[in-house]
């Protein structure tokens, strides 16, 4: 079936359900057995729950693979992958500009406990060719970034990877399955943080991952029973609840911020405006063979470059509202200097384009016209 029948109705047989519809909230931690020994789907909620499972299933059919497992947040699942796949003395090789978490997860999670973690500019693919080394046993993409949205080539550099024995894992945030497949372009795990576009709604936190390979199955969900890093009932509905209108989110998402680059680019106030649907965008040729379409963020640098500038215009937008996260159906304006990025020091912001006056724009569903007005008067002198 297509894309938008899987997201409505992949994982979930409502036969052993009363007929329900909707994928029932078991509000239990526990199931009964009928007799010792017996060996039973559904036991102890960290190891499962009907509802939980009908939302792996779903997330496995929406990324064309074998298997689906959920978190209780993105970093969560960002942990998983990295314990299952990793011991001390392997390398990991990651995307330079990768989102801040992550970035803090690995050098002072994973780092202090033995893996030696190498930060590479893989927008360029022959960095990997030059980087790569039999102590590296995971390569960790994410594409698009945030915020300036670099893509990387999936393709090229998970058949590098598969050469030399390292395994793949893509955090496909910003792209969604609706707008990207990992796996179908050669990778070994996919990541998502599901509080972003998948829920769509900003209501929830929740990671998932899909993968194919039957062991590396086993692998991360030992680790999701072992460390017990799972979402409750509650989340598992509200995420299945947002993935039925994935696909008719994503398309609007994508309409409107097509028309804001388009908009922002012609606009005096603004020196340069990053989207991977722009021609002179640096990614724009890869995403245009890995990506349906160009996804529903933008990111600005005005031309007055400072904190003030910014403030300025982030204060002034009444339809955007200042917050961290991105993906939901309301418009947000973030100022990654000081807000996801935070923590990042100024020298490194600096290499990597991050700006006192760049402002990161997630476009949402909201009529167009009022998203154009908005920005229209915020910028205006
Ligand atoms: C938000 C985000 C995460 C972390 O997910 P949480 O659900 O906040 O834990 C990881 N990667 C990317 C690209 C994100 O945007």
């Amino acid at each position: 079936m297509k894309f938008a029948t899987r997201s409505i109705h992949a994982g979930y047989d409502n036969s052993s359900h009363h007929q329900s519809v909707m994928p029932p909230i078991y509000q239990t931690s526990v199931f009964e057995f009928s007799e010792v020994g017996e060996s039973r789907d559904f036991a102890y909620a960290r190891t499962g729950t009907p509802t939980r499972a009908a939302l792996e299933g779903c997330l496995a059919s929406l990324e064309n693979a074998r298997h689906g497992l959920a978190f209780a947040s993105g970093m969560a699942a960002i942990d998983a992958v990295l314990r299952a796949t990793l011991k001390p003395g392997d390398e990991v090789i990651a995307v330079a500009d990768l989102y801040g978490g992550a970035y803090r997860l690995l050098t002072r999670v994973m780092a202090p406990a033995g893996i030696t973690v190498t930060f590479v500019d893989l927008s360029v693919t022959a960095n990997l060719e030059a980087a790569i080394s039999d102590k590296t046993r995971l390569v960790w993409l994410e594409s698009p970034t945030n915020p300036l949205l670099n893509l990387v080539d999936i393709e090229a550099l998970s058949a590098i990877a598969r050469r030399h024995g390292a395994k793949v894992a893509v955090d496909s945030t910003f792209a969604t399955p609706y707008l990207q497949n990992p796996l179908d372009l050669g990778a070994d795990i996919v990541v998502h943080s599901a509080t972003k576009y998948l829920g769509g709604h900003s209501d929830v936190l929740l990671g998932l991952v899909a993968v194919n390979d039957d062991q590396l199955h086993t692998d991360i969900k030992f680790i999701q029973n072992s460390a017990g890093a799972v979402p409750g009932p509650q989340d598992c509905f509200l995420t299945l609840r947002g993935i039925k209108t994935l696909h008719l989110r994503m398309e609007r998402h994508c309409d409107n911020a097509e028309r804001v680059a388009a908009f922002l680019q012609n606009h005096p106030k603004i020196e340069k405006v990053f989207f991977p649907g722009l021609p002179e965008h640096p990614g724009h040729e890869v995403a245009r063979r890995q990506m349906r379409r160009f996804g529903g963020i933008v990111t600005i640098w005005l031309k007055d470059d400072t904190r003030a500038a910014a403030s300025r215009v982030a204060s002034r937008l009444q339809l955007f509202a200042l917050a961290e996260s991105l993906g939901g159906v309301e418009s947000l304006v973030n100022h990654s200097y000081t807000m996801s990025h935070g923590g990042m020091p100024p020298e490194q912001k600096a290499q990597l384009g991050i700006r006192e006056g760049g402002l990161r724009l997630s476009i949402g569903v909201e009529d167009i016209e009022d998203i154009l007005a908005d920005l229209a008067q915020a910028l205006a002198d």
